[in-house]
């Protein structure tokens, strides 16, 4: 027995449609699908009585890699939920950005991960069954990074790792900006942090790690 559609048309020109005939009896996928799970076992896990073992491919709660994170806060500008939190405390020694994912309103939409500048950064994985928490705040996962101020004002630069980064992917054309160069020379030892605040920018503030604003200055005046 199959499904019987049929149509007609009003006095004033809509046309409605008519069910008819609508089979009630299961249908032979569905008697086949019953049959294996008697003979294989049911399909549905025992969570929570067992751990849940989500598929490989599932596209579950995003996660930090502290060794391939920068601290550049892309991730934080495209949630597209707005639950990744980003905290710049300038007043601690030293300075650090704190970036936290709130997985209580993280929606798995893997946008993050596709804007990641590392690509390593924070990374999807098909965890599921650690969301099942008493205390909303227990479901976070977090990253910390060191920033660097500007030697001239005292406002945030960037995160310390995300201008070494930078630098290395200029290679040689990081020599053109000292804010660049001197990240990396800092990196390496090779240079000693001042962020003791300049009241007058001279002539030789002009080798120092300064905000687009102190540099313009100092370029102008200097
Ligand atoms: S998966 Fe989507 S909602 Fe969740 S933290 Fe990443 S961007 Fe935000
Ligand atoms: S490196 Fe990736 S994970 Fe780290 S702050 Fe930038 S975008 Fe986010």
């Amino acid at each position: 027995m199959g499904i019987n559609i049929s149509y007609s048309v009003t006095d004033d020109g809509r046309r409605t449609t008519v069910y008819g005939n609508i089979m009630r009896y299961p249908k032979i996928r569905e008697l086949i699908e019953a049959i294996k799970a008697v003979v294989k076992g049911p399909y549905t896990s025992k969570f929570p009585f067992e751990p849940h073992i989500p598929e490989k491919r599932y596209r579950g709660q995003p996660v930090y890699h502290d060794d391939d994170c920068v601290g550049c806060g892309a991730c934080y500008e495209v949630c597209t939920s707005g639950c990744i939190k980003k905290t710049d405390d300038l007043d601690s020694d030293p300075p650090r950005r704190k970036l936290e994912i709130h997985y209580d309103s993280c929606i798995f939409c893997g946008q993050c991960q596709a804007a990641c500048i590392t690509k390593e950064g924070v990374k999807q994985t098909n965890k599921l069954d650690d969301l099942s928490v008493f205390d909303r705040n227990d479901a976070v996962n977090s990253v910390e990074k060191e920033l660097v101020l500007c030697e001239g004002c005292g406002c945030m630069v960037g995160a310390k790792e995300h201008l070494v980064w930078v630098s290395k992917k200029l290679g040689p054309l990081a020599y053109s900006s000292p804010t660049s160069y001197l990240s990396t020379l800092k990196d390496l030892k090779l240079s000693y942090l001042n962020v003791e605040k300049s009241d007058d920018l001279t002539r030789p503030d002009r080798i120092k790690i300064l905000c687009p604003k102190c540099r313009r200055e100092i370029t102008l005046n200097t």
